[in-house]
């Protein structure tokens, strides 16, 4: 693969380094119960990193999606996007209705008819694709068109649209914020030899390179 973009020893460390206030605690985070960071951006876009710590469903602990909090302030940092992001343990929640926490009215309040919402996602190196887009349950035309041209440009990594993660389950954000709210939405599930800078810095760092060059010509 070619070395578009490298990021060096530093910028490695600075990314780690970034990333310890969702690992404290053995991920559970370093702020107050259902702490949420809200990092302001001027564009339309809104990244959010709903797993950046443990969380439950159905009473079972789900591990952190590691390094997805830390990349959603690159990203705020990178596109001037704005950044919603758990910071302390996120209470046990099943429904949206049943959510009354900061994050539920972050994305209320935030989600607006011109806005842009990248849901950040970590899984697993066992699915065959180091990218899976999720178009959610109510896709618009911009929304799909977003997800074919990111997967170009992601190239050459492997990029699938809705498989193995189509999103379309009630308790992502993005069918919460497509069914609930004005606002369109996109999943991004990243495998976990890109977004790790200590074990993959050369990886994470191009195919990060390559996201935010994806996602530039989307903000608005
Ligand atoms: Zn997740």
């Amino acid at each position: 693969m070619d070395d578009l973009f490298a990021m060096d020893d530093e910028q490695a460390l600075a990314w780690d380094l970034r990333e310890r206030k969702y690992r404290a605690n053995d991920y559970y985070g370093e702020g107050r119960p259902a702490a949420i960071d809200i990092l302001d951006g001027s564009t339309g876009l809104l990244v959010t990193a709903p797993h950046s710590l443990h969380h439950f469903r159905h009473g079972r602990k789900k591990p952190a999606d590691r390094y997805t909090g830390s990349y959603a302030e690159l990203l705020h940092a990178a596109l001037d996007a704005t950044a919603v992001i758990p910071t302390g343990p996120i209470g046990r929640w099943e429904n949206w209705e049943d959510r009354d926490d900061p994050f539920r009215h972050a994305l209320d309040r935030l989600s607006t008819p011109s806005t842009l919402v990248v849901d950040l996602h970590g899984m697993s190196d066992r699915h065959g694709v180091d990218v899976c887009l999720g178009l959610g349950p109510a896709p618009t035309a911009a929304s799909e068109e977003l997800a074919h041209r990111l997967a170009e440009e992601l190239h050459p990594y492997q990029v699938s649209i809705n498989t193995p993660f189509a999103a379309t389950p009630h308790y992502t954000v993005t069918a919460y914020v497509q069914t609930r709210t004005p606002a369109d939405a996109i999943q991004i599930e990243m495998a976990a030899n890109i977004r790790n800078p200590v074990l993959h810095p050369k990886r994470s760092g191009d195919f990060l390179g390559r996201l935010i060059r994806g996602l530039e010509r989307f903000r608005t």
